[in-house]
């Protein structure tokens, strides 16, 4: 049993702001230099974001406990691109992007894909998704999550030397690369949305696209250098690494599945799990793609599904790029990892039940022989993860309106590697009752 009623006999201690190797800013900023209270933290999901939630929370003098029914770093923060994307703001429903829609459903192994038997589930979450793509709201949505990727790469930077395993995070640039001219202008757009907030782009033709990356084929005639980003050589062993830190730091991380929970009258008392229940003070829902159950037991509807990505990974492919690189006709990003060369990518709408389909992974292959002549592609490993998303591509990041103890954090979409330090950040500033240091309000719980 998981009953941990000690806990509550010592639910609000006075601790001194060195407990648990914390920042002693964070004090300052309450304008309280040596007490706060302590409280018992529960964060459902060992993900990139839950990982990182409770890695703050520990930081911050609190006791807490992660649940989830697998090892930290199995869902869908196993398989993802590790692009440290500071510069992906731009949202997924934009006038261009619709417009690209019904080509790319022509082609079933194509970027996007929509699983028949599931429509009828989907339309209202995709007319909320075409309402969402006007120019007024890109913009909006762009600058309200610009504030979560921003800081990415110096937070990982950070983390990663503090967790002991600073080689998972390179800084680098980032490069969209293209074959015809007239798809290098149609993302004309995206990269000056980018540039007007402040991201350094480059323009590359001919001979520029090869002298910078060499392994590209000579195909490659355009692209778009994107400068200051980063990226994981290990996403899966990045969350293992930040899950033994947070322990490390005295933070506890059992494997149940959170079924259900116990009520007051405006807060949650306690969770029931398949393994027994648990007493807390705070919840924090990090629950990625299955979030919207629990988040309805804990006071809110909210229209979260999936895009399903795949992955193929290449241990030994012979060839090398040096830096991320963007397909930007077809929408799937090659990145240099330490298990070898991963491409993943695509979007398949399907729900969370659906086999995978993985003829949408080995698409993958083909496509990487294109980019890159020579490679090897024996020995690969194939993947499908679950992007949780919401239509108007913003994550749920607040307190629920019902129940005061309970905050969620997920909906990160194409982007929750990244964005995830930051929300860690604002998730730990609303446990200890103080207000983030960004606008929230784009991200709250009952926009919908
Ligand atoms: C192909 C692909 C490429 C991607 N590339 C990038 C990239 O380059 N950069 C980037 O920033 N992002 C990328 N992403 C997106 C990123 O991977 C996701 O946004 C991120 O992993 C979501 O993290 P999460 O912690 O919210 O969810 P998850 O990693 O899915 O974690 C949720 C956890 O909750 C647990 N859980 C769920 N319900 C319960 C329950 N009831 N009880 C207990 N546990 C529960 C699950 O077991 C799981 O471990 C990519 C995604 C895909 C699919």
């Amino acid at each position: 049993m998981l009953s941990l009623s000690r806990w509550r006999q010592t639910r609000i201690l006075l601790i001194g702001a060195s407990a648990m190797g914390m920042d002693s800013s964070m004090d300052k900023d309450i304008g309280c230099e040596t007490t706060r209270k302590r409280r018992h933290v529960t964060v459902v999901g060992a993900g990139i974001v839950g990982i990182n939630c409770a890695l703050q929370a520990v930081k911050s003098g609190h006791v807490v406990v992660v649940l989830d029914r697998e090892a930290p770093g199995q869902g869908c923060s196993f398989g993802n691109a590790g692009l440290i994307a500071r510069s992906s703001f731009v949202p997924l429903s934009s006038p261009r992007i619709l417009a690209e829609v019904p080509k790319w459903l022509l082609d079933p192994l194509g970027p996007l894909a929509i699983r028949w038997t599931y429509l009828p589930r989907l339309i209202p979450w995709l007319v909320r998704f075409v309402r969402a793509g006007n120019l007024k709201q890109v913009h909006q949505t762009a600058a309200a999550l610009q504030t979560l990727t921003d800081p990415s790469v110096e937070l990982y930077q950070q983390l990663a030397k503090e967790a002991g395993v600073g080689s998972l995070v390179r800084a680098s640039d980032y490069i969209y690369v293209f074959e015809t001219k007239k798809a290098f202008a149609k993302a004309a757009f995206d990269m000056e949305l980018r540039e007007q907030l402040g991201v350094r782009v480059e323009r590359l033709r001919g001979g520029e696209v090869r002298d910078l990356e060499p392994t590209l084929a000579d195909h490659f005639k355009f692209a778009y250098r994107l400068l200051d980003h980063g990226f994981t050589v290990d996403p899966e062993g990045l969350v293992k690494s930040l899950a033994d830190h947070f322990r490390r730091l005295g933070g506890d991380i059992r494997r149940c599945e959170v079924k259900d929970a116990e009520f007051g009258p405006r807060d949650v008392t306690a969770l029931i799990t398949d393994d027994g229940r648990l007493e807390t003070d705070v919840v924090v829902l990090a629950a990625g793609a299955y979030s919207g159950p629990l988040a309805r037991t804990f006071g809110v509807t909210v229209p979260l599904d999936t895009e399903r990505g795949y992955h193929v990974t290449l241990p030994d492919p012979g060839v090398m790029p040096k830096r991320p690189v963007m397909s930007g006709e077809r929408k799937f990003l090659v990145t240099p990892m330490a298990m070898g060369l991963r491409f993943a990518g695509t979007v398949e709408f399907g729900g969370v039940v659906a086999p995978a389909n993985y003829a949408r992974a080995r698409a993958l292959l083909a496509l990487g022989g294109h980019m890159f002549p020579g490679i090897r592609t024996d020995g690969y490993s194939e993947w499908m993860g679950l992007r949780p998303t919401l239509p108007d591509s913003l994550p749920v990041i607040g307190s629920s309106p019902k129940f005061d103890n309970v905050i969620f954090a997920f909906g990160h979409q194409h982007i929750g590697l990244t964005a995830a330090p930051k929300t860690a950040q604002i998730i730990a500033e609303l446990i200890d009752g103080r207000t983030p240091n960004v606008d929230i309000r784009p991200f709250r719980p009952n926009r919908f």
